[in-house]
């Protein structure tokens, strides 16, 4: 297992050259210290899978922050770690992601009560919502646990499969995790659903055996085709993974026919440039002819809502075949594996100045736009569940959650306005509030806030005191609270004199 340890530093170091290897070293020997002597199901050490979530964090090129809240992060639920020992040994910084992912794994969704559920789906949206980070390692964490699941007795197994399926794929999905989506799915499905699983690998083995053989022929014609224009290219064959295409089988419109199911294995074209991608589009289309009522899906124009870019393209193959293409960039390709650890993870190490803040505002950027995906993601749990529906059970629309421009997330109640805003921001910024902006907008300071909004607060350079009226609109009680004892103040002085 130290050997593992010592590739975990090496993956560390190549990605993060300036990172503190003294730290992670600590941290590994805490590890051992406080799940001394516990062991997994499987028999091995506790500590192993602390290790290789670590290790799966390492490579998705995640920073030592998160590599060393990989190896704590189920020290103080499952070991003997105290919040005090974390903050003293490791800092306020590390403390607080292995409190959050702490946070996120005592949030039970499965199998609890409609009213348990909304609130636990709450809690575990604003821990998410924090920090990104926190998901990543729990999907790290998550897949672990996974491929070891063999172990553990057959009721646990399906209640964990079907969490994954709910919950953690849909999620790593939306991060754009091609690769580890396709995984979480897959082992999901086996143990979730495994008569199912068992008769989509036995009925698809020929399909996957022709297509493959069609696509081989397809792919030497169109590298000789593309190299004549001048264009490099990598071609592949990619194959569904069979949780995707069983959820494609069961579509109304196939109804298990495996013919209908074009993309199969679908072919996949790599390139340098969008020009390329367009160029290569056709001369594709002039070697193969599209087919008119499939058409073509221009995801580089319009990027899908989780960032996917690629164009894809239905064709004739040989016999008459159905085929997709997909054609994107390597940077898009390595996007659409990797997803947005790979955004996250800047390199800082190789940028500065001028590339640094431009990172950092893709970064912000990039907290913003998961923050949005992660409140969809959840009014669509919300709504698939309809017995919320007929309950009627509004909790989560009483909340508002609106974010600061740097993509922070506050839980605002209903009819809340920019000045409840500013104030759970800071209690000392409403007295600088010059105007406020939500969504890029200037409004109002009795604007009422909606979830998802992001608020601005534009500041002046001097206090300028707190509007009179503003008591009339605001509705939480900090505000309130704040405003009359300001009010107070004032009226105290004003006797005094
Ligand atoms: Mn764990």
């Amino acid at each position: 297992m130290e050997q593992r340890f010592e590739k975990l530093l090496k993956i560390l170091k190549s990605f993060h050259p300036n990172a503190n290897l003294g730290l992670v070293k600590k941290a590994w020997e805490f590890a051992k210290l406080v799940h001394y002597n516990q062991k997994r199901k499987n028999g091995e050490p506790y500590i192993s899978h602390l290790l290789e979530t670590a290790l799966l964090l390492a490579e998705w090129e995640l920073d030592e922050d998160v590599v060393i809240a990989g190896l704590l992060h189920d020290s103080m639920e499952d070991g003997a770690a105290k919040p005090a020992d974390l903050i003293s040994e490791f800092g306020e910084k590390i403390y607080l992601l292995v409190d959050g992912v702490t946070k996120v794994s005592s949030v039970r969704l499965r199998g609890s009560r409609d009213l348990d559920f909304v609130e636990n789906l709450r809690k575990m949206f604003v821990v998410m919502a924090k920090d990104i980070r926190v998901v990543l390692i729990k999907i790290a964490d998550r897949l672990h646990n996974l491929r070891t699941l063999y172990a553990l007795p057959p009721d646990k197994q399906k209640k964990i499969a079907i969490e994954t399926l709910e919950i953690y794929a849909p999620l790593a999905e939306r991060l754009q995790m091609g690769q580890v989506t396709t995984e979480l799915n897959d082992i999901s499905f086996s143990y979730a659903y495994p008569d199912e699983y068992r008769r989509v690998a036995r009925e698809s083995k020929v399909y996957y055996k022709e297509a493959e053989d069609h696509i081989k022929g397809m792919k030497k014609r169109l590298i000789v085709s593309l190299a004549k224009e001048g264009i490099r290219a990598r071609i592949d064959g990619r194959k569904k993974s069979y949780y995707s295409l069983w959820l494609k089988l069961k579509r109304k419109e196939i109804d298990w026919d495996y013919k209908k199911v074009y993309d199969i294995v679908a072919l996949r074209i790599v390139v340098d440039t969008i020009a390329d991608c367009y160029a290569s589009l056709g001369i594709v289309h002039s070697v193969y002819k599209p087919v008119p009522y499939l058409g073509i899906s221009d995801f580089i124009a319009q990027p899908k809502p989780n960032g996917y870019r690629s164009i894809h393209t239905r064709v004739f193959g040989p016999k008459g075949r159905i085929v997709e293409i997909q054609i994107r960039t390597k940077k898009m390709h390595e996007e659409a594996e990797m997803g947005i650890a790979a955004h996250w993870a800047y390199n800082e190490a190789k940028i500065s100045g001028e590339e640094k803040k431009l990172e950092g505002a893709r970064a912000e950027y990039t907290k913003l736009s998961w923050v949005r995906e992660l409140l969809n993601w959840m009014n669509e749990i919300k709504d698939s569940r309809e017995f919320l529906e007929a309950l009627r059970f509004d909790t989560l629309q009483r909340r508002n959650y609106v974010f600061t421009p740097k993509g922070d997330v506050l839980e605002l109640p209903e009819g809340a306005t920019p000045v409840d805003f500013a104030f759970a921001v800071h209690t000392k910024l409403p007295y600088y509030l010059r105007y406020a902006k939500v969504n890029g907008r200037v409004v109002p300071l009795d604007h009422k806030l909606s979830s998802g909004d992001v608020v601005e607060i534009v500041k002046s350079r001097e206090k300028k005191g707190i509007g009179r009226d503003w008591i009339s609109f605001v509705v939480t009680n900090l505000a309130k609270r704040e405003i009359r004892k300001h009010f107070r103040a004032v009226k105290s002085k004003e006797e005094k004199r």
